[in-house]
């Protein structure tokens, strides 16, 4: 899509919105599949959380994904944008086993990562294929905050514990249908991703009736300019000869899956926000925009980096700025980016706002969540109104604060 369409859009539903674009989404679906087409049996669920409105569900549901849920809610999501059960896997984690028994009940598939659960699970309800969430210890990116799988991870259950849930499967007569890992976000270097594969597939060797093994995801998009982003056709050659390998020794066609959330909608999205007040100080210029991290935290939680744009002004002449949000905390969306001119009432484009931005939003400050727009056959879909007034006094009980008056006694008639 061209930015004098997103300038449209900016004009016709307001500011700020979020505006993903279907065919970027299609084709990097297809890319992955591509990647994997020697594989006979591919699934990918997207994962929800990444980005979770019910048009984008149906889009991918379109192209032929499942799911890839953390909470039911998010499962009943799935299910309201019309996925059938069996596509839809539910990895939580720290949940209660209630939850997961409702899951259970829905008839979706059952992920589960820890010890106590399981044998909880396996113990009253045997008949249940359940999938097992494994912790490989294999780091990752580096990054502590983005990867689960190493060694004090809250996330599945380690690869050294294989021997009681062994134990656990043989005394509950539980049926483990699936094997699975999700070593975080940010794959860069794929021969760490193929070794913790490797622990994978000895792993799975243990159980003799899996239907599955997921590598569930953590594939790098690029978000500056150069950026290194995970070689997903170098990753799709490798890894597919190993798993078809596999297969024949395990003698059975398990199917693969992934459960990309980043990969498919980060870059489809972008963020459009208007400049309210350029503001001059003794050390920087401030581009003080009509959003904060209510809209987008990724810059403040995770310290990540957005391009920012001038679309209004593409062509001005470029200046150091500092983009800041309106909430009263520092809201800092990027420093001392080179941006062409901005004047009060441009408007900007963050870029890379497909996934965990509007999932992530809140209404601090008392604010709005943003309106959502897809970009889909050339022309733009409302998919999520902006809210208003009433989306904030919504839930809110009033109560009688004035003072008790004493009760006056009433004389009795006589
Ligand atoms: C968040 C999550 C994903 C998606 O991760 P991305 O980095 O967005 O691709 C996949 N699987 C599980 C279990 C997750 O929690």
């Amino acid at each position: 899509m061209k930015e004098s369409d997103l300038l449209h859009i900016a004009e016709r539903f307001g500011s700020p919105t979020y505006v993903y674009d279907a065919e970027k989404i299609t084709s990097q679906y297809e890319r992955l599949t591509t990647a994997f087409q020697t594989v006979p049996k591919l699934k990918l669920h997207y994962a929800v959380k990444a980005l979770s409105n019910l048009s984008i569900l149906k889009l991918m549901k379109s192209l032929g994904a499942g799911l890839d849920t953390v909470s039911i809610q998010e499962v009943q999501l799935g299910l309201a944008a019309g996925f059938n059960a069996e596509d839809i896997m539910y990895t939580p984690n720290g949940v209660s086993l209630q939850e997961i028994e409702h899951a259970a009940q829905l008839g979706v598939k059952i992920n589960i990562d820890n010890l106590s659960i399981l044998e909880q699970f396996g113990s009253k309800h045997p008949t249940i294929p359940v999938c097992i969430r494994i912790n490989p210890h294999v780091m990752a990116g580096g990054n502590h905050n983005i990867s689960v799988g190493h060694i004090d991870s809250k996330f599945g259950i380690s690869i050294h514990q294989i021997p009681h849930v062994l134990r656990i499967v043989e005394l509950t007569g539980m049926h483990i249908n699936g094997i699975h890992m999700h070593t975080g976000s940010d794959i860069l270097d794929i021969d760490v991703f193929l070794y913790a594969s490797e622990i994978l597939f000895k792993t799975a060797t243990n159980f003799k009736n899996l239907e599955f093994i997921d590598f569930g995801s953590g594939f790098k998009v690029p978000y500056k300019k150069d950026d290194i982003q995970t070689n997903i056709e170098e990753l799709g050659q490798k890894l597919s000869v190993r798993f078809n390998e596999f297969c024949q020794n395990y003698g059975k066609e398990l199917s693969l899956n992934f459960e990309p959330g980043k990969f498919l909608v980060s870059e489809a999205g972008s963020f459009l926000a208007e400049v309210n007040v350029v503001k001059q100080t003794t050390s920087t210029v401030f581009a003080g925009i009509d959003s904060g991290f209510n809209h987008l935290i990724r810059p403040m939680l995770y310290n990540s980096y957005h391009h920012i744009e001038n679309i209004s002004n593409p062509k001005g002449r470029e200046r150091y700025y500092s983009v800041v949000g309106y909430i009263c905390e520092t809201d800092t969306f990027g420093n001392n980016r080179r941006i062409s001119e901005i004047r009060e009432g441009d408007i900007l484009k963050f870029n890379n706002a497909g996934a965990y931005c509007f999932s992530m939003a809140s209404n601090y400050n008392s604010r709005y969540r943003p309106a959502e727009v897809l970009w889909f056959d050339n022309e733009a879909h409302l998919i999520r109104k902006r809210e208003n007034f009433e989306d904030i006094l919504k839930n809110q009980v009033e109560i009688d604060l004035s003072p008790k008056k004493k009760k006056k006694s009433v004389p009795k008639e006589v």
